[in-house]
């Protein structure tokens, strides 16, 4: 069992600012911030904050880019007892103000090129305030914006608030929405400091205040959140910053920076693995300890051909988690050779198990098939406003996760696909990882996806959308035959499509649902 200090995110930014006054927080293309310069602006900001009305308990939505002035106002808010509502900066209007007016915030603070969007929601949501922040050019006072580059000139916050780290929620942390309608994940800062301490627990050989992370998860998603932000602040790391994915900077800054910690998702590695020249960077990619890879799942091939480029080096390791859980929850340990195709085992002190699918209520032996549920000091309070929605996902003290899994006899834990993404053609059950692990297996794959689409027969039927390599061309009839030699008559898609590429999500999940939508659009 570990030990987890009754602190809020705020107190332990103070702790490292302490420590490591000296020690770099944050590098962003040519600038440097050092944890006491960090600690300074957090503390100018809260108090900007403070005097223009944020209270404690009320929700902020937080909307911009991976940058300096994003951290500062994530932490200047979990300073004031604020609830950060993480917002996507992709979001389109109709989305933003679905979320604004879902938590009830009553202040945003935006990068401000995104700023025409909320102006033009601003007056059908709950939005009191404007707060903007740019990375390129200072933002102007006027009448409807309050500058950030303004109240970073604040005095350094003397008013104390009483935040209980236990009961006092940090983040409503949206759900992705892959699957249905966008919730508010209830996260506290018990929740978010245990789960920070987890995964530091779980990582090989970390030295305080030595460690670099490289930033390039997007930090309003929950994963960049736990295993970039927080992660870097408990244990006193530099964050390498970067705004957008771009694997030419991607490969520029790890020459540069040497990070020593890599959370990145499979689509990462991917274009890693494929890009032309990363034989050059074998010895770069050398200084890191850990890759983790999360969010989805992590192709076989991937993972294995990441491992022949990097001679080994990267030690890329899947994980699991989701929102609920902030995140994780599940990983293959560092110490022991990682078993593919496994998300690993329960972190300390999480309690896992494969519940039937039928009652939800029957824990099933090894190797059998049903709902993933897990129990610990990471998993949320709830889901905001939406009480019905709670009890159906918490139960017993016990998270429902939502997806398929198996255990094997040593306790590692499989994750056959999601509830959701599951397909039932003609009355069996088709899991459409299970088809994709296959497809991956063709050399003129680049990419695969497998939906269940409806039919009029079958119920839902199975089509594969592929992305072929470049300058390669296939026949429907080529993959069609290749599934059959390899998996019952079942499974077989029935339908291929080629695609240039697939729709996903920012951090990279494959938007089955969009795809599923196309097709039903389409019948009508
Ligand atoms: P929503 O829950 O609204 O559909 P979302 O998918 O974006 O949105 P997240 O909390 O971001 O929600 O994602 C959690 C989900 O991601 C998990 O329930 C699981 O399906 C998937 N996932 C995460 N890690 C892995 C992994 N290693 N292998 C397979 N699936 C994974």
């Amino acid at each position: 069992s570990l030990e987890y200090p009754e602190i809020t995110l705020g107190q332990l930014l103070d702790d490292a600012v302490s420590k490591c006054p000296d020690t770099l927080a944050m590098i962003f293309e040519d600038q440097k911030i050092t944890y006491r310069e960090f600690g300074d602006q957090v503390n100018r900001l809260a108090k900007g904050l403070f005097d223009l009305g944020v209270k404690k308990g009320e929700r902020v939505a937080l909307m911009g880019p991976n940058c300096p002035q994003w951290v500062v106002s994530f932490y200047a808010l979990l300073k004031l007892g604020a609830i950060v509502v993480q917002t996507n900066p992709m979001y389109v209007e109709r989305e933003l103000a679905y979320q604004i007016n879902d938590s009830g915030a009553t202040t945003i603070i935006v990068f401000e090129p995104l700023y025409p969007r909320v102006q033009n929601v601003f007056h059908e949501t709950t939005l009191q305030r404007v707060i903007a922040f740019n990375f390129i050019v200072p933002v102007k006072q006027t009448q409807d914006i309050n500058s950030y580059d303004v109240l970073i000139r604040s005095d350094l916050i003397s008013d104390v608030v009483e935040i209980d780290p236990v009961k006092d929620l940090a983040v409503l942390q949206y759900t992705g929405g892959t699957t249905g309608v966008s919730k508010g994940v209830m996260l506290t800062h018990r929740n978010l400091i245990c789960n920070t301490i987890q995964n530091i627990s779980w990582s090989f050989d970390i030295k305080y205040g030595e460690e670099r992370i490289l930033s390039i998860l997007p930090l309003f998603h929950v994963y960049g959140m736990t295993n970039c932000v927080n992660y870097a602040v408990a244990s006193a790391s530099t964050q390498i910053l970067l705004p957008r994915f771009e694997i030419d900077k991607v490969l520029e800054v790890i020459k540069n920076h040497k990070p020593t910690l890599f959370p990145g998702a499979p689509t990462i590695f991917m274009a890693l693995n494929n890009h032309p020249r990363i034989a050059a960077y074998r010895e770069n990619l050398a200084a890191i300890k850990v890759c983790n890879s999360g969010s989805a799942p992590l192709p076989l091939e991937v993972a294995q051909k990441f491992s022949e480029v990097t001679q080994g080096a990267g030690n890329l390791i899947e994980g699991y988690g989701l929102s609920e859980a902030s995140p994780v929850t599940h990983s293959n340990p560092l110490d022991r050779p990682t078993r593919k195709g496994s998300i690993g085992i329960p972190f300390p002190d999480t309690d896992s198990v494969i519940m039937d699918m039928e009652t939800g209520t029957r824990p099933l032996p090894v190797g059998e098939i049903g709902e993933l549920c897990v129990r610990g000091p990471q998993v949320m309070s709830g889901y905001w406003n939406k009480p019905e929605e709670t009890k159906e996902t918490l139960r017993d003290g016990w998270l429902y996760t939502g997806d398929i899994a198996k255990m094997d006899k040593d306790g590692y834990f499989y994750i056959i696909d999601r509830k959701k993404d599951m397909i039932i053609a003609g009355g069996f059950n088709i899991y459409p990882r299970d088809i994709e692990e296959v497809l991956y297996e063709h050399p003129k794959v680049k990419e695969v996806v497998v939906a269940g689409i409806p039919d009029l027969y079958r119920g839902e039927t199975t089509k594969a959308y592929i992305v072929l390599h470049e300058n390669i061309e296939g026949t429907e009839e080529e993959f069609i035959s290749f599934c059959r030699s390899k998996m019952a008559a079942y499974k077989v898609p029935r339908l291929i499509e080629f695609r240039k590429e697939l729709p996903r999500s920012i951090v990279g999940k494959v938007l089955r649902r969009k795809l599923v939508e196309e097709e039903t659009a389409k019948l009508q």
